[in-house]
């Protein structure tokens, strides 16, 4: 069997989790073997399923650590993960396990934070996998197109979870205008 890894990154709202869940039903069609993860951390929507901002929803098995998906992962043809920007660097490697053994790895997650900078283990994921997808979102100030996660609250943990409320998709000029304004 050959094993592959697929990024999908991108800012919120650009629709990774919706890419992530389309990829994931086809092969569920095609009768593959599939299974979801991500990490515990993230329990905004609901503590099992994977969920878009459209609602669009699939089961998942929330994780700890990486290395928990080597285990859970065994036996599948596919293997699918959101948010693997809050996973810590040993994602990386467990893909490339996963990869190296024949699973086809689909990987979800913010490419920057608030700030712009690259986001976790994402960069060396978007370096070593076969397939790189980079979705875009609708600016919300000027309607271009947002490859930008701009904060509205105050906080400075790189990790902030909530929603609507607390960030929006902005293009360069707008991300920027935002962040010179504060
Ligand atoms: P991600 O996982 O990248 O955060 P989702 O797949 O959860 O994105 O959500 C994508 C959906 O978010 C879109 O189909 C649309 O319904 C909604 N949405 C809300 N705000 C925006 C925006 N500014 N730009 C694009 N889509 C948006
Ligand atoms: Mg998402």
């Amino acid at each position: 069997r050959r094993g592959w890894i697929e990024v999908v990154c991108g800012s919120m709202f650009s629709g990774k989790t919706e890419e992530l869940i389309r990829r994931l039903t086809r092969a569920r069609i095609a009768r593959q073997q599939v299974e979801i993860f991500k990490p515990a951390v993230d329990t905004r929507y609901d503590v099992d399923d994977v969920v878009s901002h459209n609602a669009a929803r699939i089961r998942s098995t929330p994780v700890a650590i990486a290395s928990e998906i080597l285990l859970l992962a065994a036996g599948s043809d596919v293997v699918g993960i959101d948010e693997g920007q809050f996973f810590d660097d040993s994602l990386v490697d467990v893909c490339q396990q996963l990869a190296n053994n024949g699973t086809r790895v689909i990987v979800a997650g913010l490419d920057m934070d608030y700030l712009g900078r690259p986001f976790g283990p994402m960069p060396a994921l978007l370096a070593t996998a076969e397939y790189v997808t980079k979705v875009h979102a609708v600016c919300v100030c000027c309607g271009e197109i947002a490859s930008y996660s701009y904060r509205n609250a105050a906080s400075e943990n790189q990790v902030l979870l909530g929603e609507t409320d607390s960030y929006e998709a902005r293009c360069r000029p707008c991300f920027l205008e935002g962040m010179q304004a504060k």
